[in-house]
């Protein structure tokens, strides 16, 4: 643990890899459950990806780097200041906190973030592609258009200032020949966003091998632009 009068504040406990309340210890748990979620799916080869969450006290959890996320326990865990300084976990922080970082500094509503390297998803990115065609009515409902934050180098400033200009309005970004970034209300939420890119990415795929895609018009966007805002207020209104 660094030494510093905001982590003595805090009073964190001596043993890094101990929650120190019941609600962290679940949290821990989500993220180890969610990780091997996202490794059997193939998201996140070796030590590929990276997940987080946001504590009560407004620490951030993380997983830590070099690590398989097939193998993480809830002790492997980091907590992260806002400004990426650990102030508790015995191992270290990923290199691409960063980009967790930007989603929490930015967007108060934002409590989880997961980034991985979806196969085709990342394909997409690493042809300079976004994901921005309306072709599924669902995922535009849903998710919305999938930006393509321009590359930056993984454990750079460059990371956070990429994805800047989309933080306030994509809860998921393709990063240029790297992976994928999404948020959520709530760790389950960014992961299923995760599963949605890389599955709307699958369709987009299949739609232009098939050399036919038929995007939706500008009347039926509108439809769901509605649909949409009507499904996010009962989302709230059901929390
Ligand atoms: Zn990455």
């Amino acid at each position: 643990m660094e030494k510093s009068g905001f982590t003595t504040t805090l009073n964190l406990s001596l043993d890094p890899s101990i929650p120190r309340t019941s609600s962290e210890s679940q949290q821990r748990r989500q993220l180890a459950r969610f990780g091997k979620r996202l490794y059997r799916l193939g998201f996140v080869p070796g030590t590929a990806g990276n997940l987080s969450i946001r504590l009560a006290d407004g620490l951030v959890l993380a997983t830590p780097t070099g690590m398989s996320k097939h193998q993480l326990r809830s002790s492997d865990m980091v907590i992260v200041d806002l400004d990426g300084r650990r102030v508790g976990g015995s191992r270290n922080a990923t290199s691409e906190i960063a980009m967790h970082l930007a989603y929490y500094r930015r967007r108060p509503d934002v409590q989880a973030v997961v980034h991985a390297h979806p196969p085709v998803a990342t394909g997409f990115a690493s042809c300079g592609r976004a994901l921005e065609e309306p072709l599924c009515s669902e995922v535009v409902m849903t998710l919305g258009a999938v930006p393509l934050a321009p590359y930056a180098t993984t454990g750079t400033d460059e990371v956070a200032a990429s994805i800047e200009s989309f933080l306030d309005r994509h809860d998921a970004i393709l990063l240029a020949n790297h992976g994928v970034v999404t948020a959520g209300d709530t760790l389950e939420d960014a992961f299923m966003r995760m599963e949605t890119v890389e599955h709307f990415a699958h369709i987009c795929l299949v739609a232009h091998q098939l050399g036919s895609a038929k995007p939706l018009s500008c009347d039926r966007l509108q439809q769901l632009a509605e649909a949409r805002s009507r499904y996010k207020k009962n989302a709230v209104a059901s929390r």
